[in-house]
């Protein structure tokens, strides 16, 4: 046994790698901000909005004018102009007048109230200043005007510091007229593959090698995660090689590399890692699929050393790396939602490893249902292809059709 080498539990792993801190943040303009986190509180500036507004078309009145008007027994009012949009009406409506105005119209001063032009007849062909209009309805003072400050008022908490942008937080952010925001800056991480039957995208693989696809998975699930990969290539199986792959690796926040990190195998990415000065941890974490996992520091910046298979790549990245990538963000909270699922055929853990099976979610009257994707070996691709979510068992047990699973959700998925 590898000297420091114990079993801990999946989640332990994830807590510790979870509470890794911020890489920083920065300054980005609104335009580049859907989907970056939020690094500080942000509070609304202003009422919002900041006048009062008509919510629908029709006439500004004083609801006191109108109090007694019916469809039978209509008032009239005196028609003394229109607010142009995009401007506000130079006047006051006093009492007995009424000004033609449109949804999002600032009221003039002296109307508190709109009149739905549905409930109303104007006696001219245009609304022209001079004319009438027949009001059939009585209003309420405010009616169909939203107040300053009735949407948000100003120092109304906005956003939550670590909250992930989204569309409409970026149009209440312009609303405001913030151009630009802080947000915490993605990490840079570094991708490396070793072995020396790989064969990168581009070359053609010889009798004895196979084609390098980790890099790819995993530069898409740096990306997916809010990172920002970098590509080291592949390393053959030669300490120089990834020793100089690793100081390149140093120009990102974080390193990950795959393969080259079982127990009993050419160990030489952790020799590597630690002639470099890198201080590691070699984690048997209590899962499968996934063999043991590396994580260390090397100077401030994490290391993995994650399993070449290419499952277990993925596998280990989504319950380890992403957490830790999301919390450098500053994001908070789960790094994946979770559902419970009925199994729709037996789910079954062999072995005494906590399970973390590749399913696929199928929407039944209204609820969710889980089917294993098939061969559930670290080998086969298909399976990660096909999986919607990760079924989460405990060791030596059969989820049997009909009973609920929890689900890890990788895919977004609707009922
Ligand atoms: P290792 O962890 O080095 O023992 O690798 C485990 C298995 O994963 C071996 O069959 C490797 O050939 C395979 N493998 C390692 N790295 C990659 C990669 N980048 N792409 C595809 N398969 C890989
Ligand atoms: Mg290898």
């Amino acid at each position: 046994m590898v000297p420091g080498l114990h079993l801990i539990p999946a989640e332990e792993a994830r807590r510790i790698l979870a509470e890794t801190p911020p890489v920083g943040t920065e300054r980005v303009p609104l335009a580049e901000a859907a989907g970056r986190v939020l690094a500080t509180e942000l509070r609304a500036p202003a009422n919002l909005p900041g006048e009062r507004r008509a919510v629908m078309d029709g006439y500004a009145v004083r609801a006191a004018d109108v109090h007694a008007a019916s469809e039978l027994s209509t008032v009239t009012l005196a028609l003394v102009g229109v607010v142009p949009m995009g401007n506000v009406f130079r006047g006051a409506v006093a009492a007995g007048e009424a000004v033609a105005i449109s949804t999002g119209g600032f009221l003039p001063e002296g109307a508190d109230a709109i009149v739905m032009i549905e409930h109303t007849s104007s006696t001219a062909e245009s609304e022209g200043v001079g004319r009438s209009v027949e009001i059939g309805r009585a209003v309420a003072p405010g009616a169909n005007v939203i107040q300053p400050g009735e949407d948000l008022a100003a120092g109304a908490p906005l956003l939550a510091a670590g909250r992930r942008l989204r569309p409409q937080d970026l149009a209440v952010l312009a609303t405001f007229g913030i151009v630009d925001l802080p947000v915490f800056r993605r990490p840079r991480v570094a991708v490396l593959s070793t072995g020396n039957e790989l064969a990168d995208l581009g070359t053609e693989p010889t009798a004895a090698q196979i084609p390098n696809a980790n890099t790819y998975s995993l530069m898409a699930q740096i990306v997916e995660a809010g990172g920002l990969p970098l590509n080291l290539g592949v390393a053959p199986d030669r300490l120089d090689a990834i020793a100089e792959r690793i100081a390149r690796g140093m120009e990102a926040d974080v390193l990950v590399s795959s393969a080259g990190v079982s127990v009993g195998e050419l160990d030489l990415v952790r020799e590597a890692l630690v002639n470099a000065g890198a201080e590691l941890h070699l984690w048997k974490v209590d899962m499968r699929p996934g063999k043991p996992i590396t994580f260390g520091t090397l100077g401030d910046k994490p290391v993995f050393g994650l399993p070449g298979n290419p499952v277990s790549a993925m596998v280990t990245f989504e319950l380890f790396v992403r957490p830790m990538l999301l919390a450098m963000q500053g994001r908070r909270g789960p790094a994946r939602p979770t559902l419970r699922a009925t199994a729709l055929a037996p789910i079954v853990n062999r072995g005494s490893r906590r399970g973390y099976l590749r399913v696929t979610l199928e929407a039944r009257d209204g609820r969710w249902g889980a089917r294993l994707t098939g061969d559930q070996g670290s080998g086969i691709l298909r399976s990660m292809v096909a999986a919607d979510g990760l079924a989460v068992l405990k060791g030596d047990t059969t989820v049997a059709e009909g009973q609920e699973v929890e689900v890890i959700v990788l895919r977004q998925v609707s009922l």
